[in-house]
């Protein structure tokens, strides 16, 4: 059953290694021969690589996505008594790097169409004692970011991206994760830039920040043994770097296929009983989920499941009502539209080897649910 061809995956990592198997495979058994695993030539061209790409000064890779925001916010000086304001629907990553640095999450609701986090409730969450906001650039486009610059610019707070599902999505032409003040990234292999394994990536232009997060992640050493601050061991290895350096020049293409499929998505389930992704107006969206709103959602899923098409949930518990994290629920009212969608959502499959056959059939079956007597 597990390996039945049939069978449409929600992702596909597998493909691209197989589209760049001869890449892959010479670029790994490259770093294997060289002798240098850590923090040698790979890492390097691809810190360079990415620098080039997104216009950033300082980028700086490391262990994962979830690391990679731990550093940001170390970076940044956050720590007990200070406040960091996230969304309450998201990956409890950025929820998990608050907590762990002693810092105080406050959660702001969400956009009901684009899952983002509402610039308004940013405002609103704002007392003298938060220090930053994580903006989470979900499933692929980013939040709407002007107002949370501007609230943030007035106030002294730092805007850190969540940038892990959105490489190469953009709004009014800017990269997601160059936008704010430090932008965080994740390679885990289904992410639209994976790699075969963990890894991360922290970007900044700040010059305060930049060279902070590249001592912080490798044991807060600025020359050999000398730690000017207390750092931790995080840092991207050689193989991941080669296999991501081996990747990026199809980032592009992948992102647009993901896109196409999208499209083609919108167009045939527009008139069904369901809600298709919305598109912030400025936003180039890459389609890291292709998430949809349905009221009888679980009933969907399973249709789809008997018709051998795969789908995820993504996420079907807010974060204010995890259990590792339910006393910082501070508002008695809850956090209305996360507690919502979390009953609606459900991602169809979208990866960038997704055939037009695989496309049809997804259509069919999601259609089927709804117009079969
Ligand atoms: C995957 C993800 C992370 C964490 O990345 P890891 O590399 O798995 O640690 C953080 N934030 C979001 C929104 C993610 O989707």
């Amino acid at each position: 059953m597990e390996n039945d061809p049939d069978i449409i995956p929600v992702s596909d990592p597998r493909a691209q290694y197989l589209e760049l198997k001869g890449e892959i495979d010479m670029a790994v058994a490259e770093v294997l021969d060289s002798g240098r695993y850590i923090l040698g030539r790979a890492v390097g061209r691809f810190e360079e690589e990415i620098r080039t790409y997104l216009s950033m000064e300082a980028v700086f890779g490391c262990a994962s996505g979830t690391d990679a925001l731990i550093l940001a916010m170390l970076a940044c000086g956050i720590g007990p008594g200070d406040e960091v304001l996230l969304p309450a629907f998201t990956f409890v990553a950025p929820l998990e790097a608050v907590v762990l640095c002693g810092a105080t999450p406050r959660f702001v609701d969400v956009d009901p169409y684009t899952f983002t986090i509402d610039p308004n409730g940013v405002e609103e969450a704002m007392t003298p004692r938060t220090k930053a906001v994580i903006a989470v650039h979900l499933f692929g486009q980013c939040a709407v970011m002007e107002p949370i610059l501007d609230a943030a610019r007035d106030n002294g707070v730092v805007v850190i991206e969540d940038a892990a599902q959105s490489f190469g999505a953009s709004r009014h032409g800017r990269y997601a994760g160059a936008i704010g003040d430090v932008g965080c990234f994740s390679f885990y292999p289904t992410k639209n830039l994976g790699c075969m394994g963990d890894g991360g990536m922290v970007v900044t232009s700040d010059e305060r920040i930049g060279p902070r997060l590249r001592a912080l992640g490798n044991h807060g050493e600025v020359e050999k043994y000398r730690h000017e601050m207390v750092g931790m061991n995080s840092r991207l290895d050689e193989i991941q770097a080669a296999i991501l350096l081996a990747k990026l020049p199809l980032i592009g293409k992948w992102n647009t296929r993901r896109a196409e499929i999208a499209e083609i998505y919108d167009g045939a389930l527009g008139d069904v009983d369901l809600e298709v992704p919305v598109v912030a107006k400025g936003n180039s969206h890459i389609y890291h989920q292709y998430t949809i709103q349905v009221e009888r959602r679980d009933a969907l899923m399973s249709h789809l499941g008997r018709l051998k098409i795969s789908t995820a949930v993504h996420y079907p518990r807010p974060l204010h009502l995890q259990p590792a994290y339910k006393r910082y629920a501070h508002r008695c009212v809850g956090f209305p539209v996360s507690e919502v969608l979390s009953e609606k959502v459900l991602s169809l499959p979208i990866f960038p080897h997704m055939d037009d056959g695989q496309v049809n059939r997804v259509i069919e079956g999601v259609r089927s649910f709804f117009l079969s007597p």
